[in-house]
């Protein structure tokens, strides 16, 4: 299992936090470990003002990911996503974000690994503009598909989850605690393993947190404020005695994760790169066996690596194209294929149009992936508008009856489950508890929107695998 550890450098508030981020960075290199540093655009730009080369070469030896531009200062991820459909959301990520980007790229001299979460301030259009960006994936995504630690959402390479030791970075400021919670991480951890878990992320520190008792955020931008600079409050400060605890049981923690047997320490750019590229080659039997679990399903299911939701309608749509005018094919390629960017109608009774007007509607599809990268959000089958639930069973009805060499005469198109079975469970936790309970959020923060755009890209969510 491939263990990647993760420090969320992100105070702009306390200028001393620049030299707790260049301790960490350089005991770990001193033992050998490559930990991902995961840096706040703005706090890399401090860096620069205040001519903290050391604190940047210290840094730079280790894996960099962009940790938002400018993390709690409003408008947060959330807040500047939250009123926005899906494509302005997509804008308005990359000109809040790429600044970020080539800050990191500027000061640090390479690309930034991903682009890691702040805190609870997500989007679902975060994954699909960090692609946009260049970066190979998002860390801290907040919705997850099967059990190898990485998935496909929105064209993204998206790790959902990180395990960190009981009691945060308190536990490392006092030895009897960190030894009491430290057996219970390496537990957690022998456990993923045991379920065979290609992946997790170790979070091992906000630096800031192992010199200041309350977060940077909290005391400067909770609740939609926004302190300016000069009237900055600044946090309760542990004893240098208490700091020194903190480096040396932290240290202690990475190196026993680093010596558990069978794990590997490595960098988010070599997670990264163990995982197979989102779209392959799909082989008929595979296709065949698609469409079978898709008919025999009552609901939509994100748990196949081969294919998500969103590829399975496009690819057997195409396939039907194929099958319609002679011999199955051997191998269809897969393509990035979007949910939805609205909401789809509701089927309120059953529909069957003639073969031909089903295979124009599989066209449609095939159409409407290649010229936007989405889903549609409904076609007309007849004048009744079907959305890509019903098109889905349709489609792989019809491509059932076709290789049984049956050419039926209707297409129908049912009433059933209009969006993933997962939608509904990720947008709870995802954004309707995990967005409200940042404290920095305002608490008017609107969720609507980021919750049917969460729910509607479900639909292009797979598990990623080796
Ligand atoms: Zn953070």
């Amino acid at each position: 299992m491939y263990l990647y550890f993760c420090f969320d450098v992100e105070d702009i508030v306390h200028p001393d936090s620049d030299d707790i981020a260049l301790d960490i960075a350089a005991r770990l290199a001193d033992v050998g470990v490559v930990a991902s540093m995961y840096v706040v655009g703005e706090k890399a730009r401090l860096w620069e003002r205040r001519g903290r080369g050391d604190v940047i070469a210290a840094v730079g030896q280790h894996d960099v990911g962009l940790h938002t531009d400018h993390h709690s200062i409003h408008p947060t991820v959330s807040e500047y996503l939250a009123d926005k459909e899906w494509q302005d959301g997509v804008v308005e990520a990359i000109r809040q974000e790429e600044p970020g980007v080539r800050a990191l790229a500027r000061i640090f001299g390479r690309y930034p690994s991903t682009w890691a979460t702040s805190g609870g301030s997500w989007g679902p259009q975060i994954p699909a503009a960090s692609r946009l960006m260049g970066l190979p994936s998002q860390v801290y995504t907040h919705v997850r598909a099967g059990e190898s630690g990485a998935c496909w959402f929105a064209g993204q390479l998206s790790y959902p989850d990180v395990a960190a030791i009981p009691g945060g970075e308190d536990a490392y400021s006092d030895d009897s605690t960190f030894e009491a919670a430290l057996p219970k991480l390496l537990e957690q951890v022998q456990q993923a393993q045991r379920d065979g878990r290609t992946c997790l992320g170790i979070f091992g520190a906000h630096p800031t947190r192992l010199r200041y008792k309350v977060f940077w955020d909290t005391l400067n931008f909770n609740r939609g404020q926004n302190t300016p600079p000069d009237k900055y409050k600044f946090a309760p400060r542990r004893t240098d005695a208490e700091y020194q605890t903190c480096l040396r049981n932290l240290e202690r923690m990475i190196l026993a994760l680093r010596d558990l047997p069978g794990v590997e320490a490595v960098s988010t750019s070599q997670v990264n790169r163990q995982f197979a590229g989102e779209n392959s080659p799909v082989a008929w039997d595979d296709m065949h066996q698609l469409a079978q679990t898709i008919v025999d399903s009552d609901s939509i299911g994100v748990e196949n690596p081969l294919a998500s939701p969103a590829q399975s309608l496009d690819l057997l749509a195409r396939a039907v194209l194929r099958l319609a005018v002679g011999a199955a094919p051997a191998y269809l390629p897969l393509r990035t294929v979007l949910g939805p960017e609205e909401e789809p109608p509701m089927l309120e009774r059953a529909v069957a149009v003639e073969f031909e007007a089903g295979v124009a509607l599989c066209g449609a599809v095939a159409q409407h992936v290649a010229q936007t990268g989405h889903l549609p959000t409904c076609l007309l089958a007849g004048d009744v508008p079907v959305g890509p639930g019903p098109l889905l069973r349709g489609i792989a009805t019809a491509l059932l009856a076709l290789a049984r060499g049956e050419k039926p005469n209707r297409v129908t198109f049912a009433p059933g489950a209009e969006e993933p079975a997962a939608a509904a469970h990720l947008v709870e936790e995802g954004i309707y508890r995990m967005l409200p309970g940042w404290s920095p959020h305002s608490p008017d923060l609107r969720l609507d929107r980021l919750a049917l755009h969460t729910r509607l890209q479900c639909w292009s969510l797979k598990p990623a695998i080796k």
